[in-house]
């Protein structure tokens, strides 16, 4: 987790939502969560979930209803009534607004191509699509802050 903070530029560190973020007791039990758990097995795990998440097979209950795991495909954590798709769980659901900021502050404070980030580049980058914007060295650093992101909001949590 340390490890996640120090590759964060000095002014992402800064930004305005960033005492917010640590603020919440929630999401710093999260982050004390992860730093115990941090070992090669937790991020195997985490792996996982992100690549169930992108074939659409994860514990979301958009795709858990596909295959019958469940009767509701609502999103469960807000009481707005929708579709807990991985859109939804990236994008949407306002129980992880913090969470969100600090991915969305990360990338466009980290990528020039990325300053007003629109929801499709966004949404891009979550699904691991490659593009000219996106090499693998970009998305290799991006991507400890997907993770992060799926650490923090809990869902996931056993
Ligand atoms: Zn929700």
């Amino acid at each position: 987790m340390i490890r996640l903070w120090n590759t964060l530029p000095n002014e992402t560190r800064l930004k305005d939502n960033y005492p917010d973020f640590l603020n919440s007791m929630h999401l710093k039990y999260k982050i004390h969560e992860y730093k115990i758990k941090n070992s090669f097995h937790y991020d195997t795990e985490i792996d996982t979930i992100y690549m169930k998440l992108r074939f659409q097979c994860s514990a979301l209950n958009a795709d858990e209803f596909k295959f019958n795991f469940t009767d509701n495909s609502k999103c469960t954590q807000c009481n707005k009534n929708k579709q807990e798709t991985i859109h939804y769980y990236f994008m949407d659901c306002i129980k992880y607004t913090q969470q969100r900021n600090i991915l969305k502050n990360h990338i466009e404070n980290t990528h020039n191509n990325f300053q007003n980030l629109s929801n499709r580049q966004f949404i891009h980058i979550i699904q691991g699509q490659k593009s000219e914007e996106v090499d693998d060295k970009i998305y290799k650093n991006i991507y400890q802050f997907i993770k992060l992101y799926i650490v923090t909001t809990g869902r996931f949590a056993a």
